[in-house]
């Protein structure tokens, strides 16, 4: 079996695992996510690799970050929390590591592992939400990880709902991630708190009490015990949710919708008004199926298992943004295809400097010649 490291670099910690060809993780390690200076960030993600590579023989190693990475998997051209713009961060650390490196972003990530292992198995067109602080995305269709011309397709969260609407981090205005995400569920629920104190009062029992210290998890919790007013603020953000799916329903028409991030924790009272607004503001409605929504499973070890998977076809040439014929799962192991000049000559770099440092997998193939 061929195991490769996942690493998911998150706003807090670094999560790292060997995982399998089966999706399983063999091991873990983690680290803190150390602020958002780029090269204590590298020097922890090395941290956690070395960790991990001493006790498992890997031969590559995929890392998730939130951020717009380039189609070849090398550079991160931008990323929102971390002091990264167009950082050839795979050079960096192949060279430090001496094993191949993938970059990947961290909702294409996800949207790879929940289609092989999790709640989109057998469902080629699928499109994962992530509902996090923002709205990230991933899309398989037809079988493939879509990554777009440039690696950057999948960012939902700035596909404009309302026209002059709230303003964005991004720099523009009315993204749906103003709408429908956990930043805009807690603010939301602030607002509504200050204008009606007395309605607030079971939630913020769930929390310490004040209605600037509302978070996310404590609204969820709140909701799922019980309390209306929690409830009516997740069903207004479960009828946003269904109002972007149905644009995106518009465009491409997929079979299912898997949510995936902390917001998707609420479950059923966020995906229930998603359903019913999806469902009749999709175009054609009641003339046409429409695509299920439902709630992601592999939950944080998404982005891990996804991009350890990644990294594993990429490293075998067989990239999931290929064909499905030419997937690793289907035979194709070994199959070296679309592998460039460059590619090559950086694999054999790091097999040499690998063997130098007497570590595991140092063996050049012929493939490699
Ligand atoms: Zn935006």
């Amino acid at each position: 079996m061929t195991l490769t490291i996942g690493v998911d670099i998150g706003g807090t910690k670094i999560a790292g695992g060997v995982v399998g060809e089966d999706g399983q993780i063999l091991a873990r390690a983690r680290a803190r996510t150390p602020g958002d200076d780029a090269q204590r960030v590298e020097d922890a993600i090395c941290e956690v690799v070395e960790e991990l590579r001493g006790e498992f023989p890997v031969v590559a190693v995929g890392v998730g970050a939130a951020g717009f990475v380039d189609e070849t998997r090398s550079m991160v051209r931008f990323a929102p929390h971390l002091a990264w713009k167009n950082e050839r961060l795979r050079d960096r650390l192949e060279e430090r590591l001496a094993i191949d490196c993938f970059i990947e972003n961290d909702n294409t990530a996800a949207a790879w592992a929940e289609y092989l292992f999790g709640a989109g198995i057998d469902r080629p067109d699928m499109v994962l939400v992530g509902l996090g602080t923002g709205i990230g995305g991933g899309l398989i269709i037809d079988g493939r990880l879509y990554r777009g011309e440039y690696g950057i397709a999948g960012e939902f969260g700035h596909m404009r709902v309302v026209i002059d609407g709230k303003s964005c981090e991004c720099g523009r205005s009315g993204c749906w991630e103003q709408y429908a995400s956990g930043n805009a569920l807690v603010r939301n629920t602030k607002d509504a708190a200050s204008k009606s104190p007395e309605r607030a009062k079971e939630l913020l029992a769930f929390g310490d009490g004040t209605i600037d210290g509302i978070t996310g998890p404590q609204i969820t919790d709140a909701a799922k015990s019980g309390d209306e007013f929690s409830r009516e603020m997740l069903a207004e953000m479960g009828e946003w949710l269904g109002q972007g799916l149905a644009s995106l329903t518009a465009v491409l028409d997929p079979a299912i919708y898997v949510i995936g991030g902390g917001l998707s924790d609420a479950g059923d009272l966020l995906l229930e008004p998603a359903r019913e607004v999806h469902k009749r503001e999709t175009v054609g409605s009641g003339a046409r199926p429409v695509a299920a929504i439902v709630p992601a499973q592999l939950g944080n070890d998404a982005g891990l298992v996804g991009v350890a998977d990644i990294a594993r076809r990429a490293w075998a040439g067989a990239d999931p943004d290929l064909p499905r014929k030419l997937r690793v799962g289907d035979g194709a192991l070994g199959v070296h295809v679309r592998v460039s000049a460059q590619d090559l000559a950086r694999r054999v770099k790091t097999r040499v400097e690998r063997k130098r440092r007497g570590l595991h997998g140092a063996v050049i193939t012929e493939d490699d010649r």
